[in-house]
């Protein structure tokens, strides 16, 4: 264990191993900026959910948000954990059934979802739509008519659950571009609204609250939220909630500040909250569904760099620089979010230096760390950084014209390429010479 936070190992000649595998050697065979999974942390991370809620004896979906990474192979990795899948577009749904990812199995969501969204996720049944607007209410139940088919449904609210610094805060006043307002009127206006459509099967509330939470006590104020609503409906209009939704935001360790508790903790505090609910309020026990998505692929992600160049300046700062940065990892300029690494040709070294990292693009914002203790950096050391296997590919992009790196899983000892590396050619297909 690399600092004994990050699941990784060291070999003999020092360097940082990755499922097995010599990460210099992975950087060797396909290059750099590279993103390396370990394939048993996906399935250890997976499990954790799964065999909680299995123990628990209760009815549960553990639904992967695959916006965190969503390629063919990890949703093939997904598929095998008996996961359900999370998509908030056409594209993620298309990869989902490039997959075959069993569509029953799949959730649909969005704040915007257009007509041929809709028309893809009705034509191949998927498991459910969770409905985020009145616009879309109305366009679900046209296409369905169309179709003659039936749709399960929940419905996504805004429960008004702030975290505040250590805190969780309950609002009434929710400033959110995602589904309907609890507390003002919307959500029973919609609830009316989707009992009026014969060919929409309304099953029950789902809110999504953030992320990177590292207590439970957001989702245990959430599923309270829900559940007064639900025994509302359930007292005026004979409605029994088959379905509690409470979405993603499971915290992961970035760097050493991070303090996440267990996956399994989370779970049985939420079902304990919520079979203590249920009770309370004389409903059923509902299905528990959750979403996490960097708690699945997150800390089963390394990124790999070559360093080029360095510019010390004296008293400053020292800057190192990477062949990579905001393209492959933008959360570090979006979300000032901290990020650890090693050399990992050096994994053994004891840190003397503190230098910060730089990436390539023309943005002075484009600095993947800052401050990161390390030993003595030469040109074409290889650094690692930790924790990039959620949000890093799955928001990669084109500035400056960086093709988008590649992505390898390594598994049992056997690396295999599963995202090929762009060329310059698929850099400029799409463009059209003007004349
Ligand atoms: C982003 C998102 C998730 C996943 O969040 P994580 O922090 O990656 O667990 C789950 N559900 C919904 C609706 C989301 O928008």
């Amino acid at each position: 264990m690399i600092a004994d936070h990050h699941p990784f190992d060291i070999n003999d000649s020092g360097h940082l191993t990755i499922g097995g595998i010599d990460s210099v050697d992975l950087a060797q065979k396909y290059g750099t900026p590279l993103y390396v999974y370990d394939v048993s942390l996906i399935r250890e991370n997976c499990r954790a959910f799964v065999n909680t809620f299995q123990e628990l004896g209760v009815r549960a979906q553990v639904a992967y948000a695959s916006k965190a990474f969503s390629s063919v192979a990890m949703l093939q990795v997904i598929k095998q954990e008996g996961l359900s899948l999370d998509v908030v577009s056409q594209g993620e749904l298309y990869t989902a059934l490039t997959a075959n990812f069993p569509s029953d199995k799949i959730h649909l969501h969005g704040n915007n979802k257009n007509i041929d969204e809709l028309e893809m996720a009705i034509e191949h049944d998927i498991g459910c739509i969770v409905v985020d607007n009145f616009y879309e209410i109305e366009l679900i139940s046209k296409l369905l008519r169309e179709k003659g088919k039936t749709m399960d449904v929940l419905m996504r609210v805004t429960p008004g659950i702030e975290p505040n610094t250590h805190q969780y805060i309950v609002t009434g006043n929710e400033d959110s571009k995602f589904g309907f307002n609890l507390s003002n009127g919307q959500a029973d206006r919609a609830f009316l609204q989707l009992q009026e459509h014969d060919h929409i099967h309304f099953k029950g509330l789902h809110s999504h609250i953030g992320s990177q939470f590292f207590e439970t006590e957001g989702f245990l104020l959430a599923a309270k939220t829900l559940f007064q609503k639900m025994a509302e409906w359930q007292h005026q209009y004979h409605f029994t909630p088959e379905v509690l939704n409470l979405g993603g935001g499971f915290g992961i360790r970035y760097t050493a500040e991070d303090q996440p508790i267990s996956y399994s903790d989370h779970i049985r505090d939420i079902t304990a909250a919520v079979r203590e609910q249920a009770t309370s309020f004389n409903i059923p026990l509902p299905e528990i569904w959750i979403e996490p998505g960097r708690a699945i692929a997150g800390n089963a992600g390394v990124t790999l760099y070559t360093v080029g160049s360095t510019k010390e300046i004296p008293g400053v700062r020292h800057y190192i620089s990477v062949d990579g940065g905001m393209t492959d990892n933008i959360r570090p300029a979006l979300y000032q979010a901290k990020y650890e690494g090693v050399l990992a040709n050096k994994a053994s070294h004891p840190a003397t230096d503190t230098v910060s990292v730089a990436g390539k693009c023309c943005e002075s914002g484009d600095m993947l760390i800052w401050d990161l203790p390390i030993p003595a950096v030469d040109h074409n050391d290889i650094l690692a950084v930790f924790s990039t296997g959620a949000y890093g590919y799955s928001m990669a992009n084109h500035y400056n014209r960086f093709p988008k790196a590649a992505a390898v899983f390594v598994e049992n000892g056997r690396d295999q390429l599963v995202i090929k590396r762009e060329t310059y050619h698929d850099v400029v297909k799409n463009d059209m010479s003007y004349e």
